[in-house]
């Protein structure tokens, strides 16, 4: 999930919002504002508007910690983190790798759910120390909801279907008890599947017996589970077909290359428009100077394109992605998924070997797939 909004960094996490989450803002507001309304008839309606505001920031905090402890805890297990974004459904930590021990794995999976918990028992003893006192009447209201908001969340966490905090808590155990990643995974998600299809199920009769929207928002969660789960299966089978493959057995060794003293215009007319390819290697006395594609050329001025050279409008090497090709092949897609790529350089002491490219990681995906007339691995169609 990709945060439209940046907030900002905490801990050198970027902080991001999806615009789903306005959504929920608006909903929060607006039901608390009605129960407000109907327990304590006697508050102005300034003031209960102005309580649910506050009331849906602290919960928004409250989704922050919970996502911001998952974060500082891989960080401590040293795995990096990227973002947190926080959507319609909660908040996502975009840890970059997977935890090396089943240790790190619990104690990241389960440092959420105790965060909301302290959250919310903190919120209860301090609304129950505010028992009897007229003025502080709406704070204890506030306090209360959030207690009971983030209780609840600690607990629907704890639910052990993957990639819910549970099921990772569950894929923890199981992978120190079986010593397989793959297994414990594959069984985690399984089990996510199930618990999906159990809320989807609750979901809709809820929503047919009198439970009104929120059945269908179990349902969607649900939904949301299930598609999570079989992603990770779908993770699962691809990591295991790829194993053991390098990026010199799928990239493509030759690649055009030109020269960085061309000017932009003849470059154009000579390379870009008539290979109707869309990228080129630029080399400076044979070695690897840079990249250049039409992003880069539209940069430029199309007047200035007879006296720019290609070294000054390209990419240069400093600023490119590249990789070697002994990595595994697991990792060059990683990386490209990561950064949005859709090719990679692969160089060796600043010459350049070959290009991968998303297309021929397909196809040669394809055709494996096809030889081994293996058909338990899914390609996942139309995401890489
Ligand atoms: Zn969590």
């Amino acid at each position: 999930m990709r945060s439209h909004i940046k907030i900002g960094r905490i801990f050198g996490v970027r902080i991001g919002l999806h615009y789903s989450w306005f959504l929920i803002a608006l909903l929060i507001v607006f039901s608390l504002s009605g129960e407000y309304r109907l327990k304590y008839p006697n508050w102005s309606h300034g003031l209960v508007l102005a309580l649910s505001i506050t009331t849906a920031f602290l919960f928004f905090l409250s989704l922050l910690l919970h996502e911001l402890s998952h974060s500082l805890m891989a960080k401590a297990h040293g795995l990096s983190v990227r973002e947190i974004t926080l959507f319609a459904l909660g908040g996502v930590a975009s840890i970059e790798q997977d935890a090396t021990n089943a240790r790190s794995e619990f104690m990241i999976a389960v440092v959420g759910p105790l965060t909301s918990a302290g959250i919310g028992l903190t919120c209860l003893a301090v609304a129950h120390a505010l028992v009897g006192s007229a003025t502080l009447g709406p704070l204890r209201a506030l306090l209360l909801w959030l207690g009971y908001i983030n209780l609840g969340l600690a607990a629907f966490n704890l639910i052990p279907g993957y990639p819910m905090d549970g099921g990772r808590i569950l894929r923890a155990i199981l992978w120190w008890k079986t010593g397989s990643l793959d297994r414990s995974t594959r069984i985690a998600a399984r089990t996510g599947q199930i618990v999906a299809i159990v809320f989807i199920a609750l979901g809709i009769v809820g929503y047919f017996t009198g439970g009104g929207l929120g059945g269908l928002w179990i349902a969607f969660i649900g939904w949301f589970i299930l598609q999570a789960a079989r992603e990770s299966y779908i993770e699962i089978g691809l990591k295991r077909s790829l194993l053991g493959v390098r990026v010199s057995d799928v990239m493509t060794r030759e690649c055009p290359t030109v020269d960085s003293q061309m000017s932009l215009q003849t470059f154009v007319e000579e390379q870009l428009l008539p290979t109707g390819r869309r990228f080129f290697i630029v080399t400076e006395a044979g070695r690897v100077a840079g990249l250049i594609t039409p992003h880069e050329v539209k940069h430029v001025d199309r007047a200035l394109w007879p006296v720019t050279r290609l070294d000054f409008a390209m990419r240069p090497l400093s600023k490119l992605r590249a990789i070697t090709p002994n990595s595994p092949l697991i990792k060059a897609l990683e990386v490209m998924a990561r950064e949005e790529l859709n090719q990679l350089p692969v160089i060796v002491d600043g010459y350049l070997e070959g290009i991968l490219s998303r297309e021929k990681i397909i196809s040669y995906l394809q055709t494996r797939i096809e030889l081994q007339g293996d058909d338990r691995v899914l390609l996942p169609a139309g995401k890489h």
